[in-house]
This record gives C-alpha cells, structure tokens and sequence, in this order.
C-alpha cells in the first residue's frame, strides 16, 4: 500500500487555515492546491498581508474596534457626536452599523454576551470599561445595538442593573427584525428605523 504524505510545510498551513470556522482540511488543501496552480508569490504576499496584520493592528483603548493606532478611526474623528454611546457584542457589528451610515456617535465593543452555553460570565465582557467611559466622557444615553437572542436580553438587564446607579438613558435598537436575525443584515433604511425607533429598557 503506497501512502503519501504530504509536505510538512503545507501540513502546517492545513492546521492553521483549519482554525477558521468551516474550513476543514479537504477544504484548507483544496484552497492551497489551487494557489498552487498559480504563482507561488501569492503564498508569499499572503503571508505579509498576515504580517501586516500581526504587526499593525491594536485594539483602540477607547471603544475596542480594531485601530492602527492606540485610538480607532472613529475615536479620533473630532466631527462625531459626543454623549452618545452604542454598544455592539462585536466588531462584526459595529463595521455593520457604520456601513449602513445611520449612527454618528461612539462605540463601546462588549467583546461577547452573557452565556451560560459557553461558560461567559457577565464580568467577563467589557463592561466595567463600558462604566468608566461613561463616566470619563460624560455619556448620557448608551444604545444597546445587540442582536435579538435571549444572551442579549439577559445581557441587557445586567448592564441596566449594573449602571443603575449612574445617570445616563439606556435605550435599545427597535427590533422591527424577528429573534435571531443579524445586525449584519441590516441595510441603511431599517438601521435608520431601528435608531430612530430605539426605546428606553424596561
Ligand atoms: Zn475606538
């Protein structure tokens, strides 16, 4: 029986692409295969575009998106509106929301919700930095941005009772979308409805 092994080098790269979701192995080396079939350069610029990444890409000290500095691009932009804070569960969510253009205020990146399922605990998320930015930039309303789930509601009434004591307005993103359904997939009209709509947490 002839068994055939394959190089070490691409072994390695079948493990590392492989921790991406849905990319199994057949998957990763018929992505490599294919790159094979042209210049090999493209392994290489690949690489130094990860570099890049490596290399350049911090997390902004204010918000949590992903900046190139120790502030994001939105951090810095003196022409947002001030005292208004939305919160998203993940970068993800807040790059869908710039898309759709509707939101001109900050950020504050959570960095997951609450879930018993994967052992997230309401301490784990970002959430002692989401108060000391309210209080360090004078917030007056946070708007919870968090897709519709029961993570998110519970997540919600944490956050509503960990801020009690501070005085600020806490609103949420009206929901005209059914449970489950994704921030990702919200185009500018029904952001702009959704912000528009927002309501107080009961
Ligand atoms: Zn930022």
């Amino acid at each position: 029986m002839v068994t055939f092994t394959l190089p070490e080098s691409i072994q390695k790269l079948i493990s590392e692409l492989t921790k991406f979701p849905g990319i199994g192995d057949k998957t990763a080396l018929r992505m490599i295969l294919f790159a094979l079939r042209n210049d090999l350069s493209f392994f290489k610029n690949l690489g130094e575009a990860f570099i890049n990444v490596y290399k350049n890409i911090k997390i902004c000290k204010r918000c949590f998106n992903i900046a190139e500095d120790d502030l994001c691009e939105i951090c810095k932009d003196p022409k947002r509106e001030e005292g208004i804070l939305c919160v998203v569960e993940d970068v993800g969510d807040l790059i869908s929301i710039e898309r759709t253009g509707q939101f001109r205020g900050r950020y504050h990146v959570l960095g997951g919700l609450v879930s018993p399922m994967e052992n997230r605990r309401f301490e784990d998320l970002r959430i002692n930095e989401l108060k000391n930015s309210i209080l360090l930039y004078k917030i007056s309303e946070i708007i919870l941005a968090l897709n519709p789930s029961m993570e998110a509601e519970a997540t919600a009434l944490y956050i509503k009772d960990f801020l009690k004591d501070v005085n600020l307005k806490i609103t949420k993103i009206a929901h005209g979308i059914p449970m489950g359904s994704d921030i990702e997939y919200l185009d500018e009209v029904t952001m702009a409805v959704a912000i528009k709509e927002r309501r107080e947490l009961e």
